[in-house]
């Protein structure tokens, strides 16, 4: 059946199920989305069942649109909204896109503007025409945030028209003949880095995560150049679990080399993603290595991305739906959840997963209606691989900061800029306002404030206990004034030459780069401070080295050499890993409901993937296997 087809029986499914008095001017697929224009959308909005009974019928997400001759002037709409939306909503700004008849409501609280039930969003709706969408405001100014919603709002006609193209594509109907699912390694099995995996079935290709293997000098792409894989237009859609360069680094690439479907992810994600990809080539520029791609790739990559929330469930390829979970990992981290051709096969792609309930997020998904097979992370699966749990972690940090802060020392906490910062702020405030601690200021210097700032616009992100804290009782603690911003040359200066205790937390998390090296360098030599590290150290970096008890270390400062002595006191605050160790990793499949029949692992050490493939074997009675990049899995 051709798209065309599908439409036609659409529509007339549509108008059987519609009263004559409300008009309906087109019918048409945007991205996973069926729109229905209507000149009577105040009447339609009126019976909400019929959107129901639609969805239900035709098994789509539906959205009505009014057609664009009956909506309200806007300056006229605009007044009106004002009107209706309560003073304490805070709306900050108001859009209006004519293209899909759309308001966008930046509110400092969404709730407000939302109303009972929806209540306020209606009659905005029946008064106006226009479809109003609610944002938050971040409450502290993410540019990232700014910029991108700024961006997407000026190329919105563009974005209406590639939507309509992916709508179109993606409806395109399902074969009859002999069915299929397979996965092909495509990077980040058997190694950590690169991560990508190519899902395949009759109908659909599909990759899950286009990672950038950042340590690598030559080769940090996956296996893209594969006969499965190209041409890149054959690619059905992009699916990214979480934001760290080693799972979205390199998405910006495909646009350069002709793909231009859809990349699925959650909201926090594709703002990280973007972040973080800017900045890395930011960094390749300035240390003159060769880069993938440029920042209008990453701009084309914005224009086709689907944001979907945890527990949508989406039409994303012929034949396949995607719902994406909380992974508990960082912020927007999710595992994917694919059902393909109506009850064929369901296939979960974790992701990178933290099994544990952190001060951040609730611990990962693993409850789906179906499972047939589990493709899955391997990072702390070896044997050796038990961290402390969250409360150690933190009972541990007390001390190292109790102890140095006694001897009017510093602390200084080498972070990376997602994840792991947010963690040991909550875990810091925690400690402060309990007064565990004395009450010094937290600086934080590097990418860390602007991370900090997307998550504080998105909350509804965040675990139970810090949404209850922010939504219902305005308490942030991300928001707390022992948090100071270093935002200058000069102001870290300041910072360096000042001699009171206090904790900083700087990038880059393994001493490789960043602000850190300026407060190493100061204050190394000084054994009233400690350097405490809080994430994983990888082999061969600094940051490896001086933990394993290097005395005496070469840095690199603005391109000049130096060499310092380590004469601060050196710890380790394991637990506070976003990663699963092995005792979560096998609880986590253990869990699952329903049990997988088969899983699959990857993003670990070779001896690590393997090993915990031959322990879930055993321990579970399920296949394993932890195959290599290139290497293809069948699964029906
Ligand atoms: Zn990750
Ligand atoms: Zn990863």
């Amino acid at each position: 059946m051709t798209v065309e087809d599908v439409l036609r029986e659409i529509k007339v499914k549509v108008k059987e199920v519609i009263p004559s008095d409300i008009q309906i001017t087109d019918v048409e697929f945007e991205g996973p989305l069926l729109v229905i224009y209507t000149k009577h959308p105040q009447k339609f909005a009126e019976k909400e069942h019929l959107v129901r009974q639609l969805a239900k019928m035709l098994q789509k997400r539906i959205t009505v649109r009014p057609d664009p001759s009956v909506l309200t002037d806007s300056k006229i709409a605009e007044k009106r909204i004002r009107e209706i939306i309560p003073e304490e909503a805070g709306i900050t700004n108001l859009y209006f896109q004519p293209d899909v008849g759309e308001v966008i409501i930046e509110a400092m609280k969404p709730g407000v503007v939302i109303g009972k039930k929806g209540a306020l969003l209606n009659q905005i709706k029946r008064e106006v025409n226009w479809t109003p969408k609610v944002v938050r405001t971040p409450p502290i100014q993410s540019k990232t945030v700014q910029e991108i919603r700024a961006y997407l709002r000026t190329v919105s006609e563009d974005r209406k028209s590639i939507l309509r193209q992916i709508g179109r594509k993606l409806h395109r109907g399902v074969s009859e003949n002999e069915k299929f699912v397979r996965v092909i390694a495509l990077g980040g099995f058997r190694e950590v880095g690169r991560s990508c995996a190519l899902l395949h079935t009759k109908d659909a290709k599909i990759l899950i995560d286009v990672g950038l293997d950042v340590s690598s000098d030559s080769n940090g792409s996956p296996y893209l150049n594969l006969p499965e894989v190209l041409p890149l237009e054959t690619i059905d859609a992009v699916v990214i679990t979480h934001a760290h360069l080693d799972h979205s680094g390199l998405v910006p690439v495909l646009y350069k080399y002709g793909y231009d479907g859809p990349v699925y992810c959650t909201p926090p994600t594709r703002d990280l993603m973007t972040l973080l990809q800017m900045d890395y080539l930011k960094v390749a520029v300035a240390d003159a290595k060769k880069i993938p791609y440029s920042s209008e790739h990453i701009r084309e990559l914005l224009k086709h991305c689907i944001t979907l929330n945890y527990g949508d469930t989406t039409d994303i390829a012929p034949g396949v739906k995607l719902t994406l979970h909380n992974a508990g990992h960082i912020l927007g981290s999710a595992v994917a959840h694919f059902h393909i051709g109506e009850g064929l096969y369901n296939i979960v792609f974790t992701g990178d997963i933290k099994y544990e309930r952190t001060w951040l997020f609730d611990p990962a998904v693993n409850r789906f209606p179906r499972v047939e097979a589990v493709v899955m992370e391997a990072t702390y699966g070896g044997k050796a691989d038990l961290q402390p749990s969250r409360r150690e972690a933190v009972e541990r940090l007390r001390d190292i900061v109790q102890r140095t802060l006694r001897r009017k020392g510093k602390v200084l906490i080498p972070v990376f800029a997602v994840g792991r910062s947010q963690e040991v702020m909550i875990a810091l405030e925690n400690m402060i306002r309990n007064e565990e601690i004395p009450n010094v200021p937290v600086y934080l210097d590097g990418m860390i404030w602007e991370a900090t700032a997307i998550h504080t616009a998105y909350p509804e992100y965040l675990n139970n206990h810090l949404r209850t804290l922010i939504l219902h009782r305005g308490e942030n603690p991300l928001l707390s004034d022992i948090f100071v911003r270093v935002d200058s040359y000069d102001m870290r200066q300041e910072l360096l030459a000042d001699p009171d205790p206090c904790i900083v937390l700087a990038t880059s998390g393994m001493l490789n780069g960043g602000p850190i090296m300026e407060y190493l360098k100061a204050w190394a030599e000084d054994e009233r401070n400690t350097l405490t590290f809080v994430g994983y150290q990888a082999e061969g970096t600094l940051g490896r080295r001086i933990q394993k008890g290097w005395k005496e270390v070469p840095l690199i400062i603005r391109g000049t050499h130096t060499t310092i002595k380590i004469k601060m006191d050196v710890e380790t605050c394991d637990g506070f890993s976003g990663h699963s160790d092995r005792g979560q990793l096998i609880t986590y499949l253990n869990n699952m409901s329903p049990k997988p029949e088969r899983a699959i692992f990857c993003h670990g050490e070779e001896s690590k993937c393997l090993d915990l493939a031959s322990t879930i074997h055993r321990r579970l009675g399920i296949p394993t296997v932890a195959p290599q990049n290139m290497e293809s899995v069948r699964l029906k």
